[in-house]
């Protein structure tokens, strides 16, 4: 009787779910009616260095092509061994494309040399600073953030001067690094208003330092930041004198 009794018990809790079932349900209790088919997503599939299929190559290894000086002109950083590397006093890059809303992966890496000529160690903003701009106005900062203080808001991983990261999850000097960041870019209307600002969501090493955060204006080394109507722009690397290198960029549109 006691091992009947065992076995039964499992039985109807399987049954129970499909005892109502027989009954007439009504319109909005069916699965199917919360089903949405349409559209389907596209499908993306991954190539060399797991780039997604519709995204755009900013910079492969091989060349500046889709680069040109922020100035006007050739981009004149060191194109060498797969990365591209800040010639120092050659100015800031930016692509020849312009972006609105944009996904972008970059990989970046620090010098191992962390002293000047004079042999003195390279402190703060001084130790391998550079920076990644969208739209040219918003900088995501890249600085050798390892064992090296500076102001919170000024750190790798910060909107500079507007949002501290949420972690420090810099790598050692030498070492590859990646920044990912959903970039939502500010709405104006046509008398140049702005009607949104822009947002940004930030990976670094795979690691979420910025989380939605409302950008206020373009970033600026003193001063509070500001808005000024403008349209698609560039992406841009910064020439902050020091040899960072930079090295599998690739962008999708949102
Ligand atoms: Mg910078």
């Amino acid at each position: 009787m006691k091992t009947k009794f065992k076995f039964a018990l499992p039985i109807l809790a399987m049954a129970l779910p499909f005892a109502g079932m027989a009954a007439e349900i009504e319109e909005w209790q069916k699965a199917e009616v919360t089903e949405v088919w349409e559209p389907v997503p596209e499908v993306v599939t991954f190539g060399k260095n797991n780039i997604p299929s519709d995204a755009i190559v900013l910079f492969d290894g091989t060349s500046l092509n889709n680069w040109q000086s922020a100035n006007g002109g050739e981009a004149k950083w060191l194109l060498k061994d797969g990365a591209m590397t800040v010639a120092a006093g050659t100015g800031d890059i930016k692509t020849k494309d312009t972006f609105c809303d944009a996904q972008l992966h970059v990989e970046w890496k620090m010098p191992t040399q962390i002293t000047n000529e004079k042999g003195e160690l390279l402190t703060g903003q001084g130790r391998n600073n550079s920076g990644v701009f969208f739209q040219q106005r918003y900088e995501i900062q890249v600085l050798d953030s390892y064992n090296n203080k500076t102001y919170s808001n000024g750190q790798a991983g910060s909107v500079y001067k507007q949002h501290i990261p949420l972690v420090n999850a810099t790598k050692a000097p030498g070492e590859w690094q990646s920044y990912d960041i959903i970039f939502t870019a500010p709405v104006f209307d046509a008398a140049g208003k702005l009607k949104s600002k822009a947002r940004m969501t930030a990976l670094h090493n795979g690691v979420v330092v910025q989380n939605n955060v409302e950008i206020q204006g373009a970033t600026s080394w003193a001063g509070a930041p500001v808005y000024s109507a403008h349209g698609c722009d560039s992406i841009r690397l910064q020439d902050h004198g020091n040899p960072v290198s930079f090295r599998n960029m690739w962008l999708r549109k949102l």
